[in-house]
């Protein structure tokens, strides 16, 4: 059962390409001087941003901002905003942020919104007697405070796949039981982290 967090993420990607001695990005390049080699977490009042640079000439932000859940209709976590509502998040963005980071968030195309949501750790990975085994967001959706959903989603299947290898497919029990041994205690604990993470830096 997935759990609202009790925040959602606006998020944006800036591509620069052509405008690498703009303004802006020298604006940005002097106000957050790592970027290309780091995150940046910037924090703020019950809430909290994170900036970074991504590969092609693009910057990448998002903004957490605590609420009630809203409704999505259909299966995706992604929503559609209103320019009423984009315009009153730039604007307070310009309350909250840095003169550069507000601007970058002003001058990004399409923000989109995500809603933020985990699930309690479960009991187990496998079932049916070894024949059923969960792997990836299936087994443990994650907030993404702790940056590692994808590789935990990797990280199953290697072990998933090696386990297999090591006891053979017919019959599995075995293999899916050192799977879920080795696996388990890791992504519960992986999700309750980034749960805390996130409710630290959103101030609840
Ligand atoms: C907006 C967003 C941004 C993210 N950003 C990051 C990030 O920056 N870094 C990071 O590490 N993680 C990020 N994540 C999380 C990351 O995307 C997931 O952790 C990862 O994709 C999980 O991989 P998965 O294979 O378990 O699941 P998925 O990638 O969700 O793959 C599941 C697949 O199963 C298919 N499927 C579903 N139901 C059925 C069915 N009945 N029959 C057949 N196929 C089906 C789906 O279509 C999908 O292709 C982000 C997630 C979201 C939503």
């Amino acid at each position: 059962m997935c759990r609202y967090s009790g925040y959602c993420a606006w998020r944006g990607v800036f591509d620069f390409t052509g405008k690498e001695s703009s303004g802006i990005i020298t604006g940005i390049r002097r106000a957050y001087p790592e970027l290309g080699s780091c995150l940046y977490f910037d924090l703020a009042e019950k809430t909290h941003a994170v900036l970074y640079e991504l590969p092609g000439n693009r910057l990448n932000w998002l903004w957490y901002i605590n609420g009630p859940e809203p409704e999505l209709t259909g299966s995706s976590v992604t929503m559609k905003v209103s320019d009423a509502t984009l315009a009153g998040m730039q604007e307070d963005a310009e309350r909250v942020w840095s003169p550069e980071l507000a601007r970058l968030i002003r001058e990004t195309a399409e923000p989109f919104v995500n809603v933020i949501y985990d699930a309690d750790p479960l009991p187990r990975l496998s079932w049916a007697g070894g024949s059923v085994a969960l792997v990836g967001d299936a087994a443990h959706p994650t907030t993404p405070h702790g940056l590692r959903s994808t590789n935990m989603s990797v990280h199953d299947a290697r072990v998933l796949g090696e386990c297999l290898a090591r006891w053979g497919q017919t019959p599995p029990p075995r293999a899916l039981a050192e799977y879920e041994a080795a696996r388990l205690p890791v992504v519960a604990a992986q999700v309750l982290h980034a749960r805390r993470l996130g409710r630290l830096k959103q101030g609840l």
